[in-house]
């Protein structure tokens, strides 16, 4: 059972319930690829063994003692956690060194809700420092490598998430999304990105970078392995006040139905396309452009139509989320000032000195300038000017996207310009913040989105594809990317470190 790791969800359930293996099998076998080849990835920031071969074992004692599982159908398999989600016991950091210290008293409504379906968290996932950036660097706790070609960031700033999955750590992996922090890791390795509908999915316990626009996502090998997680993760939590009280479909259900209903031919006749112009713009890489055309092609010759729609320029949406996010990261990035948990500077001379240090030696880089950014636009006298003007053209984007929506059914696009770049490269901020071009609109209009594999550059690199549905078609959108999976064997192709056996 050398390959377990190469298995579906819906196989791994399979091969539980026949009882070919057992949970602590399972749990072991991913542990012991974690032991020995992480140390060149650096997904995880905590392992969690104990705990892990504990649940294992309490998984395999409820399925052998005929116990009623209809409520917990992930019962035994294993998962892990992007570091921002709070869990009970087990260290917090969000990537940070502010929160190097961090065991939260309670655990995130994610974590509750996947662990009562059953499902084993193995432990913690490298991030970027609390969920600033794209490419995984801006972590304390060390850049993450891309097991496509170790050479290379996975993306970020869900990067530990994506890399762990693409290696072969777990089948699946929670992440967070607030400007396409799992779509575009998705896309640098090779993998299926999911991030629900605004409000779907409860941030109760989740370490709140933009709370306007952060929304709990998964990540797995498909389309049909993060509908598995989603299920459990989705819901009304009046801890959330975001969060929306609306029935959850069964995402697995669904899809499966789709497959089946499908034509074999034609499976998506009737689907609308839309094909926005601004998201072939400039600085587009060409190898990106001309996969995510033959993708495009290829949902045609499977029945889609393609249709031309509008969308706001990229560039204003992008000036608005960089404005905006920092915002809101300013004020939820105020709580952490060395009094009540967390990093506290030595010795300090009086309450100003604490609050001035603690904040200068716990924060990296990245998140220093996101705080000052936003804090200068919501200052006396630049409030109006930035602040206001900024949430005035959110919806002018919110607009544009629903009137983009009354001629097509889902719109595609690159996920990012680019693909898997070198590590160390050092990008400056503007320049890593435009490869946020393609994804940050649907954060502003709190819209579901996908990034799924659409095919590799001439250097072996996977390029995503990214489909944007309108609000709450969260299960359209994993039904469409489904069924073009049923028809492509992009998704299926392992990274070389997902190939490597221990
Ligand atoms: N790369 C974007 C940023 O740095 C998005 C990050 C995210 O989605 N968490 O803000």
């Amino acid at each position: 059972m050398s390959d377990l790791h190469h298995l579906s969800i819906a196989q791994l359930i399979d091969g539980l319930q026949s009882q070919h293996f057992s949970s602590v099998e399972l749990t072991d076998h991913f542990l012991k690829r974690i032991n020995t080849l992480d140390k060149d990835i650096n997904s995880f920031i905590t392992l969690d063994e104990d705990g892990a071969r504990q649940a294992a074992k309490d998984a395999d004692a409820k399925r052998s003692s005929g116990a009623d599982l209809a409520n917990t159908p992930l019962l035994g398999v294993p998962m892990a956690h992007k570091d921002l989600f709070c869990t009970k016991g087990v260290l917090t950091t969000s990537g940070s060194k502010m929160l190097h210290n961090f065991v939260s008293p309670y655990d995130a409504t994610v974590v509750s809700n996947i662990r009562n379906a059953g499902a084993i968290s193995l432990g913690k996932l490298n991030m970027d420092e609390f969920a600033m950036g794209s490419d995984n660097e801006s972590s304390f706790y060390g850049a993450v490598h891309n097991p496509w070609d170790t050479s290379r960031v996975p993306g970020g700033s869900s990067g530990g998430s994506a890399a762990a999955v693409a290696a072969g750590f777990v089948p699946f992996a929670t992440g967070s999304d607030t400007g396409g922090s799992i779509r575009q890791p998705a896309s640098f390795c090779g993998l299926t990105g999911m991030k629900p509908t605004y409000g779907r999915v409860s941030r109760f316990g989740m370490i709140a970078y933009a709370s306007s626009f952060d929304q709990a996502s998964t990540i797995g090998r498909s389309a049909e392995d993060c509908a598995y997680l989603l299920h459990p993760m989705a819901g009304y939590d009046p801890r959330d006040a975001t969060s929306i009280d609306r029935e959850v479909p069964n995402y697995v259900a669904d899809l499966q139905a789709a497959a089946e209903k499908a034509d074999a031919d034609k499976p998506f006749a009737g689907l609308r396309i839309g094909v926005a112009k601004e998201y072939f713009g400039s600085g587009l890489d060409s190898e990106v452009e001309s996969t995510v055309r033959a993708a495009l092609k290829q949902y045609e010759d499977l029945g889609a139509t393609i249709v031309e729609v509008n969308i706001t320029d990229p560039e204003i949406t992008l000036a608005t989320y960089y404005m905006l996010a920092p915002a809101e990261a300013s004020s939820n990035l105020s709580r952490f000032d060395g009094v009540r948990f967390g990093y506290r500077c030595e010795d300090p001379k009086d309450l100003a000195d604490l609050y001035t240090r603690t904040r200068s030696e716990g924060f990296g880089t990245e998140v220093q300038r996101r705080i000052l950014m936003g804090t200068y636009a919501l200052s006396a006298g630049y409030f109006d000017a930035y602040y206001t003007k900024a949430q005035k053209v959110r919806r002018l984007i919110l607009e544009d996207f629903k009137k983009a929506f009354e001629s097509c059914d889902v719109i595609a696009s690159p996920t990012a310009p680019n693909t898997a770049y070198e590590l160390n490269t050092a990008l400056d901020p503007v320049t890593m913040y435009l490869g946020d071009v393609y994804t940050i609109g649907v954060n502003l209009a709190g819209l579901p989105a996908i990034s799924m594999p659409a095919g590799f550059n001439q250097a072996g690199l996977p390029i995503g594809l990214q489909l944007i549905g309108n609000h709450w078609d969260d299960s359209k959108l994993l039904t469409t990317a489904h069924l073009f999976q049923q028809h492509t064997d992009y998704h299926t192709k392992l990274s070389p470190v997902a190939q490597t056996g221990v």
